[in-house]
């Protein structure tokens, strides 16, 4: 006899056209790495932007379960988010918006990272009336974004009349170039910052992202804060990724169609088929972050890398025919024996056989773009992290 249906019984997962399997071993192996590489620094983790596009409660609870008690997230809001699932870690509030955060910070037991003299002073008139509060100071030592300028800083730091309740727990400043080993500003950088540092004697210091903890040596100071290290991103043009990929991306196919020689593919017919060809059409597009800038044909201003980006199956790159859609890209799979991809099955547009950095520059940006702009649409399947340590 048929039930009649339930729709309690549908399962909103299904029917997915793409998904993203990431690896939370993977994270907290890499994080390990940059771990070590920091050393004698302690190490941090940058998880704003929802943890680099990964999910930013499994990202923090991951890397809280294998040690790291230092996080570093853009908003206010993403830092009470974070503290539900990081209770006695120590959350950086990078985007410092005063007056308004005050309260959150205190609430959810946040240091806010104040950028400006202005801050410092909301800042000091709120401790003052509400008791004493952690933050952190950033110093502006030639990124022209966030930061006291170093006069500003050792003013600062010689001021005896500042307030008791002004109680900065870290001195912290970023590098422009890091990913450019052999950029003068650098240097230039780090002198600036030592001499900040060294007036404010006796506070905890932090200059290094990911590429800048490859710089070494000096660079490090007491904390580092990798970010997209620990998500398996390359640290620059010029530095090979030093961790291993965390995510994989893949599309499914919803249909495949044979063209012939001289055909054209997708919108604005900018790709003809030099060939009679297999086309897998995939459930992916720009919509999801897939971007349209990695088209096989038919976008400009793409550079080094005219012959756009390719998926992979099978042991095969597969070329992107013509444009990426909102919803749907082409891809050429010819070179596949007849009957190997059929509807449902998954094309890799990134992971162990396609670097996402690759991938990246191919549509013209860098990994972290790509990362933080993977859309909703995907089902998300998250791989444990061990918990033995
Ligand atoms: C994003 C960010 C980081 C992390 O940078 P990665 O290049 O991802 O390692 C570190 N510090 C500041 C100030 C940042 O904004």
């Amino acid at each position: 006899m048929n039930e009649p249906h339930d729709s309690t019984e549908f399962d909103i997962d299904e029917g997915f056209g793409a998904r993203l399997t990431i690896d939370l071993q993977a994270l907290v192996d890499n994080w390990r790495k940059m771990r070590a590489l920091s050393s004698p620094a302690r190490c941090a983790a940058v998880i704003k932007a929802d943890g680099y596009g990964l999910g930013a409660e499994p990202v923090a609870t991951s890397l809280y379960g294998a040690g790291c008690r230092d996080f570093f997230v853009a908003t206010a809001r993403e830092g009470a988010f974070v503290r539900q699932h990081a209770p006695d870690a120590r959350i950086y509030v990078m985007n410092c918006i005063l007056p308004g955060i005050e309260e959150t910070c205190r609430v959810a037991e946040l240091v806010p990272v104040l950028a400006s003299m202005e801050h410092v002073a909301l800042w000091t008139q709120a401790c003052i009336a509400n008791g004493e509060h952690p933050c952190a100071l950033q110093v502006d030592t030639g990124m022209n974004r966030l930061g006291l300028s170093t006069g500003e800083a050792m003013a600062l730091a010689d001021d005896v009349t500042r307030p008791q309740g002004f109680s900065p727990v870290l001195i912290m400043s970023h590098l422009a170039c890091a990913d450019e080993p052999e950029h003068p500003l650098n240097g230039q950088q780090l002198e600036a910052f030592q001499n900040v540092v060294a007036a404010f004697d006796g506070i905890e210091a932090s200059l290094c992202n990911s590429a800048g903890v490859m710089l070494g040596g000096d660079y490090l100071f007491d904390l580092a804060r990798p970010g997209i290290a620990l998500f398996g991103g390359a640290v620059g043009d010029h530095v090979r990724p030093v961790t291993q990929p965390v995510v994989t991306a893949e599309a499914r196919i919803i249909t495949v169609r044979e063209a012939k020689h001289g055909e054209t593919v997708s919108y604005g017919g900018t790709m003809t088929l030099r060939r009679d060809s297999r086309i897998a059409v995939c459930s992916i597009g720009y919509a999801d972050g897939y971007m349209r800038s990695l088209s096989g044909t038919g976008v400009t201003l793409r550079g080094h890398h005219p012959e756009g980006g390719h998926g992979f199956a099978h042991g095969q790159k597969l070329p992107i025919l013509g444009r990426v859609t909102m919803d749907m890209t082409a891809f050429d799979i010819t070179d596949l024996a007849d009957g190997s991809l059929k509807s449902g099955d998954f094309i890799e547009l990134f992971g162990p056989n396609v670097a996402l950095d690759d991938v990246a520059a191919t549509a013209g940006t860098i990994g972290y773009e790509l990362l933080t702009l993977l859309g909703r649409r995907y089902r998300r399947h998250y791989l444990p992290a061990r918990t033995d340590g």
